[in-house]
């Protein structure tokens, strides 16, 4: 180990960061609060937090159906806890399958309608082992230039062809895959909902595209749509009705199931050989106990959730209305998913309004680029089946006065 104190040398591997840590110093000087010092002290509720002794609104979990406090998926942690442990300390491919995993790979199977399905450690995991197990040198990967950045990874790690289209564009997409070899196997990676402006994918028009094609493969990220679209809140490929022309879904436990984890599920017949050949499955721990037993109660709640599910969309539309009316600009005309993105041009502003929001009693997410295009700042807000009409209401108040207080609005 070096001694930071006495050895500086001018430049080394950190030397690249200098940039970044000059700006997020500049910002931090003018007063702004160090998101990483945010500590929610108590977490009452899927919708509200004690943060600097000040209860507060959550509004950038992605907590969709406010299943953290469940009480028979916190139930069934607690017992598994008790029963099985803290954690499996191993891949599951050496230290072997608990029950719990089994479990919760049956629940996934019921919920999805499939013969088979896969959990990972995370959703990033989930992404990253398929996608470059699927598609090695010599093949191509068609991906939209939005794309989440596990799926990005999932292809460096892959090294296959990697092959952009427009965000959401049926077009380019179909433009791209006509220069590819006929011969040429090729996997199609699709988001249900785009997590940055929570727009969905046109995923009838892209899956006809697509098929146009011969040796394509497709795999969607519903990771922002399960529990949500669809009548058995399978995502956005149930509701628009593709489900017999997807490959793969691929999906997280942290959002709307409301603990950690990730997923994949697929009816292909030979499926099951990626558990010995998928190396961010085979070479990390698997999950605790406690963690797929919680997974697996949430799951099978989730197949009966229509009334949370509606209540969801309640609160996305009135939240896409009032902030509209206060003449905020919105990632989406009209609200197509539970993220309502406000987008900013400017970062002073876009900070500015994030803290009020904060001081005011309401937490949203901030994305700024390289996570968003170069100028676009936003602050994002996932709602909860759990947020009350009230507590919507509350929110948009909140938004007006902090975006008069910093000009963003009139
Ligand atoms: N895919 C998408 C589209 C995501 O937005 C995310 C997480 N934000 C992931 C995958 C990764 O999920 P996890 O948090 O389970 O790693």
């Amino acid at each position: 180990m070096t001694d930071a104190a006495t050895l500086t040398p001018t430049r080394d591997l950190f030397s690249k960061f200098d940039p970044l840590i000059a700006e997020r110093e500049a910002l931090l000087a003018t007063g702004v609060r160090d998101p990483f010092s945010i500590v929610m002290d108590q977490v009452l509720s899927p919708t509200r937090a004690i943060i600097k002794g000040k209860e507060t609104i959550l509004l950038g979990t992605y907590n969709y159906m406010g299943m953290t406090f469940d009480p028979d998926v916190v139930a069934a942690g607690k017992k598994a806890l008790d029963e099985f442990g803290a954690g499996t300390t191993g891949s599951r491919v050496l230290n072997g399958t608990y029950q719990g995993h089994r479990e919760v790979e049956d629940a996934l199977k019921e919920f999805y309608g499939t013969s088979s399905a896969m959990v990972f450690s995370t959703g990033y995991q989930a992404n990253l082992g398929i996608i470059s197990t699927l598609a090695g040198k010599g093949d191509y990967i068609i991906l939209d230039a939005d794309s989440h950045a596990s799926i990005y990874d999932g292809c460096f790690l892959g090294d296959a062809e990697i092959v952009r289209f427009r965000h959401n564009s049926v077009e380019d997409l179909a433009k791209r895959l006509a220069r590819l070899p006929a011969d040429a196997l090729k996997l199609v990676v699709l988001e249900g909902v785009y997590s940055m402006l929570g727009d969905i994918a046109p995923l009838p028009e892209m899956v006809a595209a697509i098929r146009q094609h011969p040796n394509c493969m497709i795999l969607v990220d519903e990771a922002h749509g399960m529990g949500f679209f669809g009548p058995n809140g399978r995502g956005v490929y149930e509701e628009q009705g593709v489900e017999d022309d997807i490959d793969f879904v691929v999906g997280t436990f942290s959002k709307s199931v409301g603990t950690v984890g990730g997923f994949c599920v697929s009816n292909h017949p030979k499926f099951e050989i990626m558990r010995l050949v998928c190396r961010p499955y085979v070479f990390t721990a698997s999950l605790p106990p406690s963690v797929v037993a919680t997974a697996a109660t949430s799951i099978r709640k989730l197949m009966h959730a229509s009334d949370k599910r509606a209540h969801l969309w309640k609160n996305s539309k009135r939240l896409h209305q009032g902030l509209t009316d206060l003449g905020f600009t919105l990632g989406t005309k009209t609200p197509q998913s539970a993220i309502i993105a406000v987008i900013l041009t400017d970062q002073a502003q876009a900070v500015a309004i994030w803290q009020s929001l904060l001081e005011l009693g309401l937490y949203v997410n901030m994305a700024r680029p390289p996570a968003t295009p170069t100028g676009t700042f936003l602050l994002r807000c996932s709602l909860c089946a759990e947020h009350s009409d009230e507590q919507v209401e509350q929110i948009i108040k909140m938004f007006e006065v902090a975006g008069k207080a910093t000009g963003a609005i009139a």
